[in-house]
C-alpha cells in the first residue's frame, strides 16, 4: 500500500485516540525508519521509549523468531522457561525479589496500585488503602491508573473515579510529609515525569522521600516505565539516588525490544500480599514477549547500554544547550540520559513538522516542549545530524 490508502484505511476503521502524524512507517533498522513513499527519518521517538536497542535489534528478532517457532502461548496456570529466566535477570539486577509479569505500563501500575493496597490492608487493617502521587504525573490510561495520573486532562469524562488517590507538587517532600496519613499505603511516583514533559527528580527528593517512607511505613512505589533499561543513564534510575530502595517498581515500554510486556517487580515482603487468585494476565509473562524481554534485556546489560545512554546523553544536552542564547527561541534543556527535552519559545508542533521534512522524527509535548528519545545505541554523529535539524527548524519556525 502508498502512505495516503494506509492514512485512509486507518482514518476510516480505526477510533479516532490519536492526533496522528500523517507519515505510514513501515520499516525500521537501528536508528531509522522508512515511510511507505520510501523516505528515511531518525526516529527519536522510538516509539515512545520503547525501541531503545533500536528497531529490529537482531538478537531480539531472532530470539522472537526461534521462540515462535517453538512455543506462543500457554497458560499462567502452568509453568515455562522463559518467564522464570526474565524474572529472574530483572530480580539479579534490582533490588527486587519477586515479579509479576503483564503487557503494558498501565497493567504494571494497576497491578502495583492492587498489591500496595493488598498487603497494607493485611498488615494494618482496611483503612490503609490511600496512595500518594504527584501533579504533572503519568501513570496510564485505564480507571485506576489515569486517577493516579496527577493531570485532569486526562480524567475529564470519565467520571465517577476510583477512589483513594491524592496528588502532592513534585519534588516536594514537606508536601508528601504532610499529606501522609493513617489511609496512606503507598506514594507513587516516576524519577522522571515523562509524559509532563520531562522533569527529573532532584537527588534531595528521592533520598528524603525514600527515607520518609520508611520511617512512616508507607510503600514506596517507582513508576519506571519510561525511565528503566538504561534510558536515564543507570539500568534503573533508582540506582541514580543514593538510600533509595522502592518497596514496588512498574517497568514495561523498552523491556521487550518492541514487544508488548510489562512487569511489576515487588519485594518478597511485600509480594506476600498477593496470594494465588488475587491478580492475573492471560498474555502477561507469555513466552514469546518473554523470549523478546530476554534477549532485549541481556542486550542492553551486554552492550553497556546504560552508560552509553549516559555518555550520549551528556554529550547531546551539551550539543543542545550550545544552541541556547539570546534570540535562540530555546527556553530550556533538561534531562536524564537520553530523556531529553528542549523547551521553546515557539510552536513546538511546527518546529517537529519541519525537522520531520528534514528526516527528524521527535515528540512534541503541549505544545511546547520537545521530547527526546532516541535509541541508547544512537551514534554522536546521529545526535549531530539531529542538533542541527532541530536548529533549522526553530529558526525558520521563528522567522
Ligand atoms: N507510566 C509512565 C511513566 C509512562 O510514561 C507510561 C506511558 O507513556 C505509562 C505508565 C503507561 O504505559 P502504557 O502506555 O504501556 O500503558
Amino acid at each position: 500500500m502508498k502512505g495516503q490508502e494506509i492514512m485512509e484505511q486507518m482514518d476510516s476503521y480505526v477510533m479516532k485516540t490519536y492526533a496522528r502524524i500523517p507519515v505510514a512507517l513501515v520499516r525500521g533498522q537501528g536508528t531509522r525508519v522508512w515511510d511507505a513513499d520510501g523516505r528515511e527519518y531518525l526516529d527519536f521517538m522510538t516509539g515512545l521509549a520503547v525501541c531503545s536497542l533500536g528497531h529490529c535489534h537482531p538478537k531480539v528478532v531472532e530470539a522472537i523468531r526461534e521462540q515462535a517457532g517453538r512455543l506462543l502461548h500457554v497458560s499462567n496456570l502452568f509453568y515455562m522457561e522463559p518467564q522464570g529466566t526474565l524474572a529472574r535477570l530483572l530480580v539479579e539486577n534490582s533490588c527486587f525479589d519477586r515479579v509479576f509479569f503483564c503487557n503494558s505500563g498501565a497493567e504494571a501500575n494497576e497491578a502495583a496500585i492492587k498489591l500496595a493496597r493488598k498487603y497494607s490492608k493485611q498488615k494494618y487493617g482496611p483503612g490503609r488503602y490511600e496512595i500518594i502521587t504527584t501533579e504533572r504525573s503519568f501513570h496510564g490510561r485505564t480507571l485506576a491508573t489515569l486517577t493516579a495520573t496527577g493531570q485532569t486532562k486526562y480524567q475529564k469524562g470519565f467520571e465517577p473515579l476510583p477512589e483513594g488517590f491524592t496528588y502532592v507538587p513534585y519534588n516536594d517532600l514537606d508536601a508528601v510529609a504532610a499529606r501522609i496519613s493513617d489511609r496512606t499505603c503507598a506514594v507513587m511516583i516516576e524519577p522522571v515525569q515523562g509524559e509532563a514533559g520531562v522533569y527529573p527528580a532532584s537527588p534531595e527528593y528521592m533520598t528524603g522521600l525514600s527515607q520518609l517512607l520508611r520511617d512512616r511505613g508507607v510503600l514506596l512505589i517507582l513508576d519506571e516505565v519510561q525511565t528503566g533499561f538504561g534510558r536515564t543513564g543507570q539500568l534503573f534510575a533508582y540506582q541514580h539516588f543514593a538510600g533509595v530502595t522502592p518497596d514496588i517498581m512498574s517497568v514495561a515500554k523498552a523491556l521487550g525490544g518492541g514487544v508488548a510486556i510489562g512487569a511489576m517487580l515487588a519485594t518478597s515482603e511485600v509480594s506476600s500480599g498477593f496470594e494465588p487468585g488475587n491478580h492475573a494476565s492471560t498474555f502477561g509473562g507469555n513466552p514469546l514477549a518473554c523470549a523478546a524481554g530476554i534477549a532485549a534485556f541481556t542486550a542492553i546489560i551486554e552492550e553497556n547500554l546504560p552508560e552509553r545512554a549516559r555518555v550520549m546523553g551528556d554529550y547531546f544536552q551539551a550539543k543542545l544547550r550550545s544552541l541556547m542564547g539570546a534570540g535562540s527561541h530555546i527556553a530550556d534543556v533538561r534531562g536524564l540520559g537520553l530523556m531529553i527535552a528542549v523547551e521553546l519559545s515557539v510552536d513546538a508542533t511546527e518546529v517537529a513538522r519541519r525537522a520531520r521534512e528534514n528526516g527528524l522524527l521527535v515528540n512534541v509535548i503541549a505544545g511546547k516542549i520537545l521530547r527526546l528519545l532516541p535509541p541508547l545505541t544512537v551514534t554522536e554523529d546521529e545526535l549531530d545530524q539531529a542538533v542541527a535539524v532541530i536548529a533549522k527548524a526553530v529558526q525558520e519556525t521563528a522567522a
